[in-house]
């Protein structure tokens, strides 16, 4: 599932072929995906300039020049591929339509930009952009944690009397936005502290620690995707999904990566999640 910087990634990708250009034409195929489409969609997308992208935790915002924002979310296994963009950075000729090509605009700088989503988990909306922040989606989350909003005063009061899971408590996007569950283990990991301390009981000062660290995972992942878009010319237009070598994640039975450490990578479940951690290095 993408988290964070995949999202940040995606648009970045997206960004160069879109902002600045009309939505010439655009096709809905369906009727909905994990929601209704909103209604008359195509239309009101049709004609419309993008002034900009924008992304608030996982979801991609397209600024439309209609008053407009285009809410797009990736789901679990949601695709945007971009092909015959004009600007000489990507060579893909349009590709044959697939079975589950959704949701396809066709930019009048000659990109056609596709939402390809097999699973259907994947969502679009349009919410007025003077309001978005308000909408029912985005009201609930806490501060993006790339932000200047995140601060360590911010992680002490939420974390204080939490007697749930620090790693519950890193996943609940109404104390972060966009954190999930494989730059959750990576922090965790990296901060030395292990998945089932309760959240209340960590040293305030180890809380703060985390902001700063939480902020490096991101933007090294960040960087990794944005090394993937150099590569994007081979990678057949399709954004979203990079290489990226994790310290902890889906390290099961194998030796812990911090030096001196002789401890093996454990999983356990919490709330239905895989957890993986040092129990040697991580208390
Ligand atoms: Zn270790």
């Amino acid at each position: 599932m993408p988290e964070l910087p995949e999202v940040e990634t995606v648009m970045r990708g997206l960004a160069p072929s879109m902002e600045g250009a009309v939505i010439a034409r655009a096709q809905v195929n369906r009727p909905d995906l994990r929601w209704p489409f909103p209604d008359r969609m195509a239309d009101r997308l049709m004609g419309q300039r993008v002034d900009r992208l924008r992304r608030r935790s996982k979801y991609i915002l397209v600024d439309l020049a209609s008053g407009e924002t285009l809410l797009i979310h990736l789901g679990m296994s949601g695709r945007m591929l971009v092909s015959g963009d004009p600007l000489g950075q990507f060579v893909h000729d349009h590709p044959t339509a697939e079975k589950h090509d959704h949701v396809v605009l066709d930019m009048d700088n000659g990109a056609r930009i596709t939402f390809n989503d097999p699973r259907r988990f994947g969502a679009m909306d349009l919410l007025d952009t003077a309001t978005a922040e308000d909408s029912k989606l985005l009201s609930v989350l806490g501060p993006e944690p790339l932000g200047n909003q995140f601060s360590e005063q911010h992680l002490i009061n939420a974390f204080e009397n939490k007697k749930s899971p620090v790693k519950t408590a890193l996943l609940d996007q109404g104390i972060i936005a966009g954190l999930g569950n494989i730059y959750v283990c990576e922090t965790l990991y990296r901060a030395g502290i292990s998945p089932k301390r309760k959240a209340g009981a960590i040293a305030q000062q180890k809380v703060a620690g985390l902001v700063p660290i939480i902020r490096e995972v991101l933007q090294d992942a960040i960087a990794a995707g944005g090394s993937s878009l150099k590569d994007f010319r081979s990678a057949g237009g399709e954004l979203g999904y990079f290489q990226h070598q994790f310290d902890v994640y889906d390290r099961e039975g194998k030796p812990c990566k911090r030096k001196g450490c002789t401890g093996t990578v454990q999983r356990v479940v919490q709330s239905g999640r895989s957890s993986f951690y040092c129990p040697t290095c991580q208390r």
